[in-house]
């Protein structure tokens, strides 16, 4: 079905940044979209593109006090062929809305994000960069804007995509990060919001980030909330170990973020034969692991690095070097695969890669 999706071009288009220039959500696309939310007025209602351009809150807005947002992230591409792809983009709206519903916020309808996100996506398409390792990020998020102090849930939202060009994340090639193991400060429980794309869970992270920052650690390895002692995931990404020829990752608990990125990995391991198991690994196991030999490779998995190899684990003054540092093979495999199918390199026998305009 298609909706009204209004357009209003910009006027006064910006100038683009240079593709070494790009970082990391620097910089926006001439356009957004935005559709608001009112129980008053029936629901969501006057869904648009329009040109990128400031909000105005009432101060009493409920975001600004209790929080109730909700975000996504996905990555298009330009491929060689001139043709622009998205990564599983569905999967992305499957989860805003797992989201929505434990943030008690009202479900977007899943065929007009996809509508609204493709003729952003069309309107801004000079924006895609082409450059090896390069993307167009895509940042839909959703939050509460009734000015109201009571502690309810909101009767009003906004709903707004925008997009930022970004750089190759590894500027000189995939390299392993240093990692901190968490044992004071935890993320996230079960029964708790660990399992929503929720800003407050960001919030919650920054301390132990900036404490491990500060001792010269690139993440963050968090252990679950209530025995201190089980893996749950790396900075914002999830986890996963090669040991003994098998590869292993936190079983989702209820506090860990159900990544899309991981769930491919799960099912590329699978395609390759590659033995994966999803079940509760604690710390301790992989300091055993490591002492008999048998850890042979950990990276982290999320839509912004896509694979980011593990190089070294410090948990309590104690330091672990996986694969002597190094990338691992699986790993590279993995990367290469995998990025090679979200850039249309490499042929997809998932059905991951969506094609736009066409
Ligand atoms: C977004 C996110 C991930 C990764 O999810 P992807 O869908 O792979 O990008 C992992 N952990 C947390 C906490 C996240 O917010």
């Amino acid at each position: 079905m298609a909706h009204l999706i209004t357009v209003e071009l910009t006027k006064e288009k910006k100038s683009k940044p240079a593709a070494d220039k790009l970082g990391f959500g620097k910089y926006y696309t001439d356009h957004m979209f935005i559709m608001n939310y009112e129980e008053a007025k029936g629901g969501w209602h006057s869904p648009r593109v329009v040109p990128y351009q400031p909000i105005s809150l009432d101060p009493a807005a409920k975001i600004l006090h209790y929080g109730q947002s909700v975000f996504e992230g996905m990555k298009a591409y330009r491929t060689l062929d001139g043709q622009i792809q998205l990564f599983r983009p569905q999967k992305n709206w499957e989860r805003l809305n797992k989201s929505h519903a434990r943030l008690c916020m009202p479900p977007v309808d899943e065929d007009l994000a996809m509508e609204a996100l493709e003729r952003l996506i069309l309107v801004d398409q000079d924006w895609i960069p082409e450059e090896q390792g390069t993307s167009l990020y895509v940042r839909p998020f959703v939050f509460a804007t009734e000015p109201l102090l009571g502690v309810a849930s909101s009767k009003e939202y906004l709903f707004i995509i925008i997009l930022s060009p970004v750089g190759a994340y590894y500027a000189e090639g995939i390299n392993p990060v240093t990692i901190h193991v968490e044992s004071e400060f935890v993320r996230a429980v079960a029964g708790g919001v660990g399992n929503a794309k929720t800003a407050g869970n960001y919030a919650a992270a920054m301390k132990a980030q900036e404490l491990a920052a500060g001792k010269g650690f690139t993440q963050v390895l968090w252990l679950d909330g209530v025995h201190r002692k089980y893996i749950e995931e790396v900075g914002s990404m999830n986890v996963f170990f090669m040991i003994d020829g098998k590869v292993v990752t936190p079983a989702l608990n209820g506090s860990i973020l159900e990544g899309i990125t991981r769930d491919s990995v799960m099912q590329l391991l699978r395609h390759w034969n590659v033995p994966v198991e999803e079940r509760t690994i604690s710390i301790d196991e992989l300091y055993e692991a490591n002492r008999n030999g048998t850890l042979q490779e950990a990276f982290g998995t999320g839509t912004a690095a896509v694979i980011s190899p593990i190089g070294e684990l410090n948990w309590n003054n104690e330091k672990l070097v996986i694969g002597g540092g190094r990338t691992g093979q699986l790993t590279s495999r993995i990367y290469d695969t995998l990025t090679g199918i979200q850039n249309g390199n490499v042929e997809d026998p998932f059905g991951w890669a969506v094609k736009l305009g066409g």
